[in-house]
C-alpha cells in the first residue's frame, strides 16, 4: 500500500527537469540503472500522460492522440529538487485487466501483447530473487467521474496480486461538482479500500501530495 493520510500543502517552487527515456516494447527495453519507478496504470484516455505533464510542469509525455504510443510502455525520467532521479512509466492501456471476460485465451492479438508487456514488467517488482531489487510503485488511475467501472476494479484485484506497492488516484477532479467530490470520493475509497487522493492535471489540485508520495517512494529505494 502507498498512501498514508497526509494533509495537503499549496505547491511549492521546486526545480523539476524531466526527458523521455525510451517506449519498451518488451523487458529487454527497460532501463537498466535500477533508478525507483512509479508507474502509472489505467483505461486509455483516463489522463496518464496529462498527470505525467502536470507532474513534471512540461509537456514531455505524448497524449493518447500519438498513434502507437499506447501499446508500449514509455519511461520518463524525472530529477525533482535535490532528490535522487526516478522514472514516470506510462503503461500501455488495458494488458493489465484480465477479469474472467477478459481471459488472454480470448483476448485479440493486440491485448496478448499488452499483458505480455505488463506481465514482464511487474515481474520484476519481485526480481530481489535474481538480483538487486528495483523500487517499483504503481499507481492505478480511474477517472473521478466514474467510480467503480468493473474495468477498474479488475485492474485493481489484478494490481493486488502483484507484488508491487500499489494506490490509486483519481483523475480530472475539475470536473467534479461540490457534491461529486464527496460522494464519489466516499465511494472510490470504500471500493478500493485505500485512500484515494483527488488530483487534476489542469488545475494542478493534489499534485503536491502526489509528489510527497513519490518522494517516498524514492527514499525507501534500495
Ligand atoms: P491517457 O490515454 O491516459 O494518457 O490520457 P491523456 O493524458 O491523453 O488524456 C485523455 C484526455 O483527458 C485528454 O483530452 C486530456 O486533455 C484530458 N484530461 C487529462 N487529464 C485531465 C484533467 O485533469 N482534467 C481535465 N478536465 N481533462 C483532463
Amino acid at each position: 500500500m502507498i498512501f498514508v493520510n497526509s494533509s495537503i500543502r499549496q505547491s511549492v517552487n521546486v526545480k523539476v527537469s524531466a526527458e523521455f527515456v525510451t517506449s519498451a516494447a518488451g523487458a529487454g527495453d527497460f532501463p537498466r540503472d535500477r533508478l525507483a519507478e512509479v508507474a502509472l496504470v489505467g483505461r486509455s484516455n483516463v489522463g496518464k500522460s496529462s498527470l505525467i505533464n502536470a507532474l513534471v510542469k512540461q509537456q514531455v509525455a505524448r497524449t493518447s492522440a500519438a498513434p502507437g504510443k499506447t501499446r508500449l510502455a514509455n519511461f520518463y525520467r524525472v530529477q525533482r529538487g535535490p532528490a535522487r532521479a526516478l522514472y514516470l512509466v506510462d503503461l500501455p492501456g488495458y494488458g493489465y485487466a484480465r477479469g474472467q471476460t477478459r481471459g488472454p485465451q480470448g483476448s485479440a492479438p493486440q491485448e496478448r501483447e499488452f499483458s505480455r508487456l505488463t506481465d514482464e514488467y511487474f515481474s520484476r517488482c519481485g526480481a530481489d530473487l535474481h538480483g538487486p531489487r528495483i523500487s517499483i510503485a504503481v499507481f492505478l488511475l480511474v477517472d473521478a467521474r466514474h467510480p467503480g467501472l468493473a474495468s477498474d476494479l479488475d485492474a485493481w484485484d489484478w494490481l493486488k496480486s502483484q507484488p508491487c506497492a500499489r494506490g490509486v488516484v483519481a483523475t480530472k477532479a475539475d470536473k467534479l461538482t461540490r457534491a461529486e467530490r464527496t460522494r464519489h470520493g466516499q465511494k472510490l475509497e470504500s471500493l478500493f479500500d485505500v485512500p484515494v487522493p483527488l488530483v487534476s492535471a489542469q488545475t494542478g489540485e493534489g499534485l503536491e501530495e502526489l509528489w510527497k508520495v513519490i518522494a517516498t517512494i524514492n527514499r525507501t529505494a534500495p
